[in-house]
């Protein structure tokens, strides 16, 4: 037992791996799908490896067989892919540090667990589930650590002929990490600074077990960070309890000198800001909490996902981007690029994020902006179509530019613009009583002669003639313009007038009006 000084652990330099290049990894288990909280932290491993020129790995840690989910892996690069986040080697991309799936590296995890048992800094210990929960049951806070570990069924409790023989034979038994208490552990972090805890508040965790043949994540994750030469271990703050036990890990190992650094980034919180954002807060409120939809291939219930939900994937990034940083100033609207070269894991927030999902959808409607109207139309095509429209796009994209501007999402076009394909059957009684009364009938029929008369029908030829003409009738052109709308859409709303006849076409806007001519009462 010490009785001095406490040895200190990890004083490592912030600088020491300057010149290194700049690696960083996104290391998710397969076990459901993506959480968003899992997507922001790939995007700020993404900015941190572009920005420093890097590489950014993809590695799946799927060493817990219990809880692999079939089709979660494929489902998390399907959401890179439509997220625009993009990896220069993993699973998938291929590199030279292979095979990038822990389940694949078996053999090189062996190596790393024998170094830590002949160096004495783990041990086999033999404790069956009965026994421990025993322990447990008579032990309300027991740990197997320091304090415990002499009176379990490990190496350094039986003798050495012994245990040789359960291991040799076949026996089941895991492999813990050896914890010497009374140290002080300290972790470098980024973003919260130097964070320091004693070794003997940490139990042996479980490194290995012999019964699947495979490390925890413990063991497995620094092992590949290790080999993987990566640099900056970007993560969720759920990871920072661990910290200290990696940078244990690396002492036991003689890595401490290319111990990555630790940037633990902020929770993300409930859109009330009291408390860790969950699913149950999506339903709630009415928003994914996922990437993708994704169908659970057990009980077949199916979670929402933001492409599903029209989302654009640009505004998911930029919302996700201010979530626990900024850009030192109020600029919120970012490109990818203006994101990558501003980012800054110092600009970090300890503090954690409040998911407001209104925010995004602000930010969604922003995109919808500054997309190319092609595309806008492009998107909205097959819900057109769903809607039992057939339209080339020629038709949709003009509709765009003149509608864009008042929708959220793309599928609300529809709500918002129907009208552009569709001619009215009937019309909004709302409108009618404020607009289709006393001389409305005339005006419109007169307003229809003049139109089919007139040699031009462009609305920047049109629209001052027509005016014109309003004027020297002395009619109020409120009540003649709004009546001859309500015909055209069937409601007092839409676009600028000449813009929709000129959408429209002198056939379809004489039909239109002539038609409501036919059904609404001549007062
Ligand atoms: N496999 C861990 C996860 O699912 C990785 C944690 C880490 O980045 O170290 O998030």
């Amino acid at each position: 037992m010490r009785t001095f000084a406490p040895k200190i652990i990890n004083r490592q330099t912030v600088n020491r791996r300057i010149a290194m290049k700049v690696r960083v990894r996104f290391a998710p288990s397969p076990t459901g799908p993506l959480h968003i909280g899992g997507v922001r932290t790939a995007l700020y491993n993404y900015l941190f490896a572009r920005q420093h020129g890097g590489d950014m790995v993809f590695r799946i840690e799927d060493t817990d067989s219990n809880r692999f989910v079939p089709g979660a892996e494929e489902y998390i690069r399907e959401a890179f892919a439509w997220l625009g986040i993009g990896f220069d080697e993993g699973v998938g991309f291929g590199g030279e540090y292979g095979p990038y799936r822990q389940s694949e590296r078996r053999e090189i995890y062996k190596v790393y667990v024998r170094q830590l048992l002949e160096s004495g800094r783990a041990y086999y210990a033999f404790d069956t589930p009965a026994e421990l929960e025993a322990k447990r049951a008579e032990r309300p806070n027991f740990q197997y650590d320091a304090t415990t570990r002499m009176e379990m069924r490990n190496s350094l409790t039986l003798p050495k002929d012994e245990v040789d023989a359960i291991v040799s034979g076949g026996g089941q038994y895991v492999v813990r990490f050896l914890i010497e208490p009374g140290q002080e552990v300290h972790v470098h972090d980024l973003i919260r600074g130097e964070v320091v805890i004693n070794s003997s508040i940490l139990d042996d965790k479980v490194l290995y077990k012999s019964a699947d043949e495979l490390p925890t994540y413990h063991l497995a994750n620094i092992v590949d960070d290790h080999l993987m030469q990566i640099t900056h271990v970007i993560r969720g703050e759920e990871w920072l309890p661990s910290a200290p036990l990696h940078v244990l890990l690396y002492e036991a190992f003689g890595w401490q000198d290319t111990m990555p650094q630790f940037a633990h980034l902020p929770l993300l919180l409930k859109p009330e800001g009291n408390g860790k954002l969950s699913k149950r807060d999506g339903d709630r409120l009415g928003f994914p909490v996922f990437p993708l939809e994704w169908h659970d291939p057990k009980t077949g219930d199916v979670s929402s996902g933001y492409r599903e939900k029209d989302y654009l994937p640009e505004a998911v990034i930029n919302f996700l981007a201010l979530l626990g940083w900024n850009p030192g100033n109020d600029q919120e609207l970012m490109t990818m690029d203006e994101m990558t070269r501003l980012f800054d894991l110092s600009r970090c927030s300890k503090a954690g994020a409040r998911f407001d999902y209104k925010k995004l959808i602000w930010f969604n409607h922003e995109y919808i902006l500054r997309r190319d109207d092609a595309d806008i139309a492009r998107a909205f095509q097959p819900m057109l179509r769903a809607q039992g429209v057939e339209a080339p796009l020629e038709r949709i994209t003009p509709m765009v530019a003149l509608m864009k501007g008042r929708v959220n999402f793309v599928h609300e076009l529809w709500e918002q613009a129907a009208y552009f394909f569709v001619a009215p059957t009937e019309y909004d009684e709302k409108s009618l009583r404020k607009w289709w009364r006393e001389d409305a009938w005339t005006y419109v029929s007169e307003l229809c002669d003049f139109i089919g008369e007139s040699p031009e029908f462009e609305g920047a030829v049109l629209e001052p003639k027509v005016m014109e003409w309003i004027a020297s009738k002395e009619w109020p052109v409120g009540k003649v313009m709004n009546a001859f709308r309500v015909t055209l859409v069937g409601a007092a709303v839409g676009p600028h007038i000449f813009a929709l006849t000129d959408y429209l076409g002198k056939d379809e806007t004489l039909r239109r009006a002539r038609r409501a001519l036919e059904v609404l009462p001549k007062l």
